[in-house]
């Protein structure tokens, strides 16, 4: 069990950033000037796509794995997270010196458990799906002793992405509104929490992708439901928030002031406009908010705002797939 087992505060981000700052990279926040141009607004862009590993997914981990007592840490650390959660645990524990093991099922492809064995952690793959790969996690915990690091509903996690949010407000100085992708929700929570309580003035807005929204429905409902999966450029959004979410719910429904939709063909055009105009690759998650800039769902009209570029992680045929159907 978590030692800090409330909901975070403010504090707890500022405490994540002492943490956490020799394992992170301090992000660069650059102008767009023809976002700015086509929005009528002053448009920049938070690089977490150029965080270790490929997403701001390590100020999450950092912060829960250094905020473990010194004894649980040495054990070791499990997750059992596919994507941006287990390659950034497996850095973390890899640059800590510490076990970590990430559990994957056998449909996950074998370059992606490569790419975390890379990083120094144990891969163990078990069973034909998430759920199957998700009982081999709970049984190895149990045996090994080992601490769970949760991909977004904890509150060293969501205090840990929330210095993202530091990072923008002290870089642009006249921001006023910020763009944040959503799924699990830890990163707009904490984003919207540093943010908030600094000045609740801010307008925070979070992204959905429309094959995976998940956490806007569940807030209609007023409680986590489930989806079915659907294919997604954008797949580093997709999964549920957790039947037993306790923290990123209550957060995202009292701190987001808006929610936007983008479509798959909008999401497309964000991961086109960042290569073409700022070279940037960055994965669908991540295309989100200029998505709902270039969609023209936003109104940035006389606004500052910061839009989180989340993470970078593509497969090169379907990033090559993207860039080729857009291509002038
Ligand atoms: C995990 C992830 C998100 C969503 O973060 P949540 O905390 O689950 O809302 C967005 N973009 C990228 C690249 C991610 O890896």
């Amino acid at each position: 069990m978590n030692m800090m087992d409330t909901m975070p505060v403010l504090r707890d981000v500022y405490k994540a950033r002492r943490r956490i700052e020799d394992l992170v990279r301090r992000t660069a926040s650059i102008h767009s000037p023809l976002l700015s141009a086509e929005t009528g607004g002053d448009v920049y862009l938070k690089l977490e796509c150029l965080q270790h590993t490929g997403s701001f997914k390590v100020r999450g981990a950092a912060n829960r794995i250094l905020a473990l007592p010194e004894a649980d840490r040495k054990r070791g650390v499990i997750t059992f997270s596919t994507g941006n959660h287990g390659k950034a645990v497996a850095y973390i524990a890899g640059r800590l010196g510490i076990p970590a093991v990430v559990c994957l099922s056998e449909h996950v492809p074998a370059y992606r458990a490569r790419l975390i064995e890379g990083f120094g952690a144990e891969v163990h793959i078990e069973g034909r799906s998430q759920d199957e790969a998700e009982k081999a996690y709970f049984r190895l915990m149990e045996e090994r002793r080992l601490c769970p690091v949760v991909p977004f509903d904890d509150p060293d996690i969501i205090a840990g992405q929330g210095t993202a949010g530091l990072e923008m407000i002290e870089d642009i100085s006249e921001l006023d509104t910020v763009l944040v992708p959503l799924s699990g929700g830890g990163l707009l929570a904490g984003v919207a929490l540093a943010l908030k309580s600094i000045d609740p003035s801010i307008t925070v807005i979070g992204v959905s992708a429309e094959a995976t929204p998940v956490m806007l429905e569940s807030l209609r409902a007023g409680k986590p439901v489930r989806m079915e999966e659907k294919d997604t450029l954008a797949d580093s959004l997709l999964g549920g928030i957790g039947d037993g979410n306790r923290y990123t719910l209550p957060m995202v429904r009292d701190l987001v002031d808006e929610h936007i939709v983008v479509t798959e063909d909008e999401v497309e055009k964000g991961m086109v406009f960042a290569f073409r105009h700022h070279s940037l690759v960055i994965e669908g998650a991540a295309a989100v908010g200029i998505a709902a800039l270039l969609s023209g769902k936003a109104d940035l009209r006389g606004k500052t705002a910061g839009i989180l570029l989340s993470g970078s992680s593509v497969e090169e045929k379907k990033y090559l797939a993207v860039l080729n159907k857009h291509a002038v």
